[in-house]
């Protein structure tokens, strides 16, 4: 997970506020959550903006930093908005943010991985889809009192700094928690790990072999590197490449070379 900085203004499409004000206003005048779910399920217009969040992060997902090459990506809403899940349970009433239903800052551009729901097997389910569990449901947010600042979700947030920093990174490809066991910290991640599947889908045995290859060569070419090497090694810190947390963190074991560091 790589922090997914919006800068502000944030130069949204030109339709887009036409499409925002007319679609707000007309969800604000359903009354009931069925009035509601049927408006949302034929107004998807969030997928308009999906070249402009894939644009922000290089055409990468935004949880896992994956690139979804034989599936589109989803537009994933942060806060879900049309039904709350906690560890598979539902909020009463059918509670979801709908109010946040076309805020560009709810949006996270999400492979389908991350997204969508999987039976992995009978006990365990993958993506994120509507689960949205916070610390604490006293401060669960509402239309028009408890604001998204007082809430502390269970999820780390990639458009978020120090929850990317609570990812840490080991040379055989997993993704782990950065933080201490018993702490809140380490809960997150190891949450957001399992629930978005990051270690799995052979994905970390990939990364492990990617490695590998670019270690060994690292190794070869000792402390007076070629200047295509050290092209080709910075390339792995780039922002549109796949996994460059995961690449960071595993060239960053080569700090004792002057060159390595000077890249880092
Ligand atoms: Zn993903």
């Amino acid at each position: 997970m790589r922090l997914i900085a919006v800068a502000l203004p944030p130069n949204l499409p030109k339709k887009w506020s036409k499409v925002y004000a007319g679609r707000t206003a007309a969800l604000a005048a359903k009354a009931t959550h069925k009035l509601r779910t049927e408006y949302l399920e034929k107004n998807a217009s969030w997928g308009r903006l999906k070249s402009w969040l894939s644009n922000l992060s290089h055409e990468k997902c935004w949880y896992c930093e994956g690139k979804s090459r034989r599936s589109p990506f989803d537009v994933d809403h942060f806060r879900p908005k049309l039904g709350v899940t906690v560890d598979g349970q539902p909020l009463p009433g059918g509670f979801g943010y709908y109010w946040l239903a076309y805020e560009w800052w709810n949006f996270r551009l999400s492979c389908q991985r991350c997204n969508r729901p999987e039976k992995i097997d009978r006990t365990t389910r993958r993506g994120k889809w509507n689960e949205f569990p916070i610390e604490s449901e006293h401060t669960r947010c509402a239309p028009t009192s408890i604001t998204v600042d007082q809430e502390a979700p269970r999820f780390l947030d990639p458009c978020v700094q120090s929850d990317c920093d609570l990812l840490a990174h080991g040379i055989d490809g997993e993704v782990k928690p950065a933080s201490p066991p018993g702490t809140w910290e380490h809960e997150r991640a190891r949450y957001t790990i399992e629930q978005l599947g990051f270690n799995d889908w052979n994905v970390p045995e990939d990364r492990k072999r990617d490695w590998q290859g670019l270690s060994l060569l690292v190794k070869l070419a000792g402390d007076a590197p070629p200047a295509d090497v050290v092209t080709h090694v910075s390339r792995y810190l780039d922002q549109d490449q796949e996994y460059s947390r995961f690449f960071r963190s595993a060239i960053g074991t080569h700090r004792d070379k002057q060159w390595i560091e000077a890249l880092l």
